[in-house]
């Protein structure tokens, strides 16, 4: 089998986008320059989809033996780049069974178990991944009905841990019976932050207040929006390091993540700023000040993608008879866990139990960027007693949402089954980025069910070992123990 190492050495992952793939595109008309401006309504045109077809067959494809054997014995000859299958087949369901023949009598080693049949390789092409040879099944469980902002919502979850979804639904159960949960989006904008270099500090300092100049910002928006009739940017923001300039862009992207649509914005203006700074050198398109699936500070502390707090107050019975301990222990609970331990462990965003479980699960299921999960699952979650001791106030607050309803995986088969089932699939009709902003809210609202659950096991369980221990109840707590297992 021939690898492609041409292919590996262009490739460049989402989060640092080849600038080859940035070039504008759609000029726009729009001067708006609020912060935080309304979308234009979509215009009707030619929306890109993945299912774009099946690929053309490129000329050589008539020197392609008709023989799939034949085409096999090419591939694992070396004679045919296994990458191109797809191009000099015209056909990606064929490629992919006979590189994945071809795969395995190079390696020797089978694939049985990893289905081929059942999917349809034509909507990933080019959009979502490449050679493939099959693909990996994971279940998808349902929670709820998570009661929210007075809708109710069945929260798909794609899962290989047990107890997670059992665990998030009887967090949706406890919510529900006490009312439902609320939540506010304070913040809609997804950063990137490109790295320049200019020839001394002097220079990069003039343009750090050209573009912080809010003189400037009509100019510098009007260039960046023409990426995308849904990009609007929101902030231009620099940092500086010697003679470097980190910019990190801020801008809303309507239903997309928007890292396509921010990048295509962000390169728009380095071309434009080269007119005024000739001098400056752009290092990377990406300057890690973005900061794209990587833990870091500026995220926590400023956002990315959809800020979201989440809030519901849990009765009293409700928090003894279905989540099986009380409002006391929860909160003694949650400072000594969620607010003092991981503050003794250095935490960066991580002031809860397991959000990243349920954002990791809503999110494969979904079809958004699973490595996001590192900064979507920033999260602190605080439990008070209200209502003179009776009931539980919790909330997460979650600064880093970082969720799209089209574009990238969303718009394959399984993943918007998952999105039309929660109401909120593909582009919103009457309010661009409409959808998106509720797919946050539905996270939130299920990280904070999952909060609620795991930490109420916990609960239990210490309350049930305290009792063991001073030998005030002989009852069988290994339940409890089982349910608190995967903190
Ligand atoms: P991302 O920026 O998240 O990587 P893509 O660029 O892959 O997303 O997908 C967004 C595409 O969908 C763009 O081409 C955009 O014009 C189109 N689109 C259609 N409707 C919307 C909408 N309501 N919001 C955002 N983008 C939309």
């Amino acid at each position: 089998l021939s690898f492609s190492f041409s292919l590996i050495q262009q490739w460049i992952p989402a989060a640092d986008p080849p600038k080859s793939q940035l070039s504008s595109s759609s000029p726009s008309t729009t001067t708006t320059t609020m912060a935080l401006p309304p979308p234009p309504p979509p215009p009707p045109t030619t929306r890109k989809t993945a299912t774009a077809g099946p690929p053309t067959p490129s000329r050589s494809q008539e020197l392609l033996p008709q023989d799939d054997e034949e085409v096999v014995q090419s591939v694992v000859s070396g004679a045919l780049p296994s990458y191109s299958l797809e191009s000099k087949l015209g056909d990606c369901k064929r490629a992919a069974s006979i590189r994945r023949e071809a795969l395995q009598r190079v390696t020797g080693r089978s694939l049985t178990g990893l289905p081929l049949d059942g999917f349809d390789y034509d909507s990933i092409l080019g959009q979502c991944c490449e050679m493939p040879v099959g693909y990996v099944q994971i279940p998808v469980g349902i929670a709820g009905p998570l009661l929210l902002d007075g809708s109710e919502y069945s929260v798909p979850m794609a899962t290989t841990e047990g107890c997670l979804v059992a665990s998030t639904n009887r967090g949706c159960k406890a919510i529900h019976l006490s009312g439902g949960a609320n939540s506010v989006l304070l913040k809609d904008g997804m950063t990137r932050a490109p790295v320049v270099r200019l020839p001394n500090i002097e220079r990069a300092a003039q343009l750090k207040f050209y573009l912080e100049d809010p003189h400037n910002f009509d100019t510098v928006s009007m260039v960046f929006n023409k990426s995308s009739r849904f990009a609007r940017l929101q902030s231009a923001r620099c940092t500086m390091s010697g003679r470097s300039v980190y910019i990190r862009f801020c801008c809303s992207t309507g239903d997309a993540m928007g890292m396509n649509m921010v990048s295509k914005g962000v390169q728009n203006v380095l071309d434009f700023l080269q007119a005024d700074f000739p001098d400056m050198d752009v290092i990377a398109i990406s300057g890690n000040l973005c900061s794209d699936k990587k833990p870091a500070a500026v995220n926590w502390i400023e956002g990315r993608g959809k800020s979201v707090v989440c809030e519901a107050v849990i009765k009293g019975d409700v928090v003894k008879k279905v989540l099986k301990t009380s409002v006391k222990s929860l909160v003694e609970l949650n400072k000594d866990k969620n607010l003092v331990g991981s503050a003794m462990a250095g935490a960066l965003g991580g002031f809860n139990a397991h959000a990243s479980n349920i954002v990791s699960a809503v999110y494969l299921a979904t079809g958004q960027d699973p490595a996001q999960n590192v900064e979507s699952s920033h999260c602190i979650t605080l439990m008070e007693s209200t209502n003179e001791g009776q009931d539980l106030h919790v909330s997460v607050t979650m600064p880093c949402i970082e969720v799209g309803t089209v574009g990238g995986g969303t718009q394959l088969a399984s993943q918007s089954a998952c999105l039309n089932l929660l109401g909120v699939k593909g582009a919103h009709k009457e309010t661009p980025g409409a959808n998106a902003r509720r797919l946050a809210t539905i996270v939130a609202g299920s990280v904070l069910a999952g909060e609620l659950s795991l930490m109420s096991a916990l609960a239990a369980g210490q309350l049930v070992k305290s009792h063991m221990k001073y030998n005030r109840s002989s009852k069988d707590v290994t339940t409890h123990a089982a349910a608190a297992a995967s903190s």
